[in-house]
């Protein structure tokens, strides 16, 4: 009997022209997700996608990295047998002890017209054999387990549980965005948010080590690891800033140093990301979360660049952001204490109306070519995969 995942898509029957090569992607993606799993194949069917297991026990671990790959709508672990009932009949047993269940239904699905019983004739014969077998009874509404039967041309497949996935479009088909990492617990949901819909992340840090120590640096990294299992290979550029601040403190009023400071950042991570032809900047900002995000700031902080600034979580409360931060792993990293860039040399209260003919006057003074060089010129890169690449011999 061969046990295979089936993956549904997500979206991809939408996009026409380019659904091939969606599919071509999901499908190089999977495989690569899986790696050193147990899956033996990787197979593209009618609009699913198919893998192959070696055995049961890769199972769990395929779940949770199937589950973890943008465009996978839903999948399933399936069990494959000839197309007649007999068959269906004789595996049934040791698959249902397995699963305990007071109640159950069938569900059949005659995708191959040309088989003689029809679906309900199928759930009838199917039903009265699981009940004879079991003592559970069938209940259409609720059950305990549902079975699933899809008749296929060459074959039946068989399935109980269905697990949903983030849907979303494959990893590689949107192009490539910066991300700018904080450390924080937004950064990395909106960069995430990206992924889901089709990007590849660069993540962009900017650091005051050795004003400070060197613990956003550290977690940062660990946020960065941590995200590559959505994408299979990252990028992580870390910037030092502190001679930059060194030079605002010099001449910036207090109550401007963070706009400032922003200001370089975006001019820093757009250098980079031109060089690494990416599309757009993604930042963790929400509409008022903090004083720096209120829309007059936001607009002196656009001001600089002539990518897009994508903020994914513009309309999200902390809250749904927090849920999310949860749900994909990166929230225990982000609460961790850290010392921030930003929290140097700036007040409690920064300027909330920022005008932009105030910070270009502020920065007038400033080499703002030459400093942002200069910390090009001391970029460091760390690379990253997922799943860890597996050592020779
Ligand atoms: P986060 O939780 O992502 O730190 P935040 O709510 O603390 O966000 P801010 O500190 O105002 O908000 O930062 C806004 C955005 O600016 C961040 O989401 C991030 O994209 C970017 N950013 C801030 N500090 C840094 C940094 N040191 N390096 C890279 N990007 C940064
Ligand atoms: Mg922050």
């Amino acid at each position: 009997m061969k046990i295979q995942v089936i993956v549904k898509t997500h979206e991809l029957a939408l996009k026409g022209k380019n659904r091939p090569w969606f599919m071509r992607r999901l499908v190089d993606n999977l495989k690569v997700a899986t790696r050193g799993t147990g899956v033996e194949r990787v197979w593209q069917g009618q609009m699913l996608v198919g893998l192959t297991l070696a055995d049961e026990a890769a199972w769990p671990e395929v779940r949770e990295r199937v589950r973890d790959c943008f465009g996978v709508a839903k999948f399933f672990k399936s069990y494959a047998v000839p197309p007649d009932l007999e068959t269906v009949k004789s595996v049934l047993p040791s698959l249902l002890e397995k699963h305990s269940f007071n109640s159950f239904r069938i569900t059949a699905n005659r995708a191959d017209k040309r088989f003689p019983i029809k679906s309900e004739d199928i759930n009838r014969d199917l039903g009265a054999f699981v009940k004879d077998l079991t003592g559970a009874k069938v209940d259409l509404k609720h059950p305990d387990l549902q079975i699933f039967l899809d008749v296929l041309p060459k074959e039946i497949i068989l399935y109980f549980e269905e697990v949903r996935g983030y849907g979303g479009l494959p990893v590689g088909v949107s192009g490539r965005v910066a991300a700018m990492l904080s450390g924080g617990i937004d950064s990395p949901v909106a960069a995430w948010q990206l992924m889901k819909r089709g990007c590849r992340v660069d993540f962009v840090h900017f650091h005051s080590y050795p004003l400070v120590d060197m613990s956003s640096i550290e977690k940062t990294i660990d946020l960065a690891q941590h995200l590559t299992r959505y994408q299979y290979d990252s990028r992580l550029f870390l910037v030092p800033l502190g001679d930059i601040q060194k030079q605002i403190i010099l001449s910036t009023p207090p109550a401007y140093r963070i706009l400032m400071y922003r200001r370089f950042m975006v001019r820093i991570t757009e250098a980079l990301a031109r060089e690494r032809r990416a599309k757009a900047i993604v930042t963790g900002e929400s509409c008022g979360q903090v004083s720096s995000q209120t829309l007059d700031n936001i607009a002196v902080i656009d001001a600089v660049a002539t990518l897009p600034i994508l903020r994914p979580l513009v309309g999200y409360n902390k809250e749904e952001i927090i849920n999310v931060a949860r749900s994909i792993g990166t929230y225990a990293t982000s609460i961790l204490p850290d010392q921030d860039c930003c929290s140097l040399f700036v007040p409690k209260h920064p300027e909330t109306r920022a005008r932009v003919e105030t910070v270009s006057r502020l920065e007038s003074v400033l080499p703002v070519d030459e400093l942002v060089q200069q910390a090009l010129g001391n970029v460091t890169v760390k690379k990253f995969s997922s799943p860890e690449p597996i050592a020779a011999g």
